[in-house]
């Protein structure tokens, strides 16, 4: 079995949660923070949240879990009874646990998805911090607020609607969804439908738009849209495509790919051959973790360490 330096498990499951004292016997500082993914041994939470941690020397250890979709009620009702702080959710777990916990925030009541619980007297609060986890990385990659963007947004899944949902909530310029499933994109602009009915001046394009994700859709949206945001898998496999190809972007568009990877994902090598600027999801990653460490502890998140962590 694999240890980490500090004596755990690189990878927990189910059936350790089950025999959870037996599982974390002489482990210390104890493990009462954790990421459920399944997969999950590339979560860069772990590294993440354990730097803040370590910054505030609050002593206790954040583990991953390997939880299957069908194991999930089961670990959640675990992490209730076992001294738990809190647990992040990554894929595919973000719609489960919105319907485990006891209380959604406005956000995650929202968005339907979970991706923060914070465990508060024996009570399951579900968070959703990739929406403002996204608008923070934003500015940081760009100097820009969304409020002054119009957005075209690739996907209409669990990110898709947290970040659709904040450019709405933050009163963009525009904002147009794509998805290869259009009936997705058209319901999840109707539920945004109220955020854009104020007055604002107006192009010749409407404010709010549901499209294919297809080329000639995408081809006339670019000259009217600043921002353009991957919020589909496409990109995730090593050599895969690009949900948009470089002869759709222009050199006037930012493009935010929310994967994230070390090396160039294929959306953002297109951005960079069309002469756009562009960058990865790395920012929203660390972003959506700083917000989840101030939920759990209501102290700033050390984000240049946080950062340096996965840098
Ligand atoms: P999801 O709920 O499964 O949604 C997936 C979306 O992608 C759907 O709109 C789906 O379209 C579309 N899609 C999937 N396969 C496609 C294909 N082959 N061609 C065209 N469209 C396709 O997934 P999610 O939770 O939203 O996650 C999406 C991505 O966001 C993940 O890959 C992850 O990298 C990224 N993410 C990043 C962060 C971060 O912090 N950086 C946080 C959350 C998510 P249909 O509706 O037609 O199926």
């Amino acid at each position: 079995m694999k240890r980490t330096r500090s004596g755990t498990k690189q990878v927990y499951t189910l059936a350790d949660l089950e025999n959870w004292e037996k599982a974390t016997r002489g482990i210390s500082p104890p493990i009462r923070l954790g990421v459920f993914g399944d997969p999950v041994a590339h979560s860069l939470s772990p590294q993440i949240q354990s730097a803040a941690l370590k910054h505030h020397k609050i002593d206790i250890q954040y583990g991953r879990f390997h939880i299957r979709p069908n194991e999930l009620a089961s670990a959640v009702e675990f992490i209730s009874k076992l001294d738990f702080i809190g647990i992040n959710l990554t894929l595919p777990h973000k719609i489960g646990a919105a319907g485990l916990v006891d209380e959604l925030d406005e956000t995650a009541k929202r968005t339907g998805a979970v991706n923060t619980i914070k465990i508060e007297n024996g009570k399951l609060r579900g968070f959703n911090t990739d929406g403002r986890g996204f608008s923070r990385a934003i500015r940081e990659e760009f100097s820009v607020d969304l409020r002054d963007l119009r957005i075209l947004v690739l996907g209409a899944g669990g990110a898709a609607r947290a970040i659709a949902l904040e450019c709405a909530k933050e009163s963009c310029e525009r904002l147009v969804i794509a998805n290869r499933t259009l009936e997705k994109a058209d319901k999840l602009a109707d539920e945004l439908r109220d955020f854009f009915a104020g007055p604002r001046v107006l192009g010749p394009v409407a404010r709010l738009q549901s499209i294919p994700l297809e080329e000639a859709a995408i081809r006339f949206q670019i000259g009217h849209v600043d921002l353009v945001v991957n919020a589909t898998p496409l990109g995730l496999d090593r050599g895969g495509a690009s949900p948009i190809p470089a002869r759709l972007l222009a050199p006037h568009v930012m493009v935010y790919d929310t994967i994230y990877s070390a090396n160039r994902t294929p959306l953002v090598s297109a951005a960079i051959e069309a002469g756009a600027r562009a960058a990865n999801g790395l920012s929203m990653l660390l972003h959506q973790g700083a917000l989840a460490f101030e939920i759990w502890f209501q102290r700033e998140a050390p984000l240049d360490v946080m950062r340096k962590a996965i840098d």
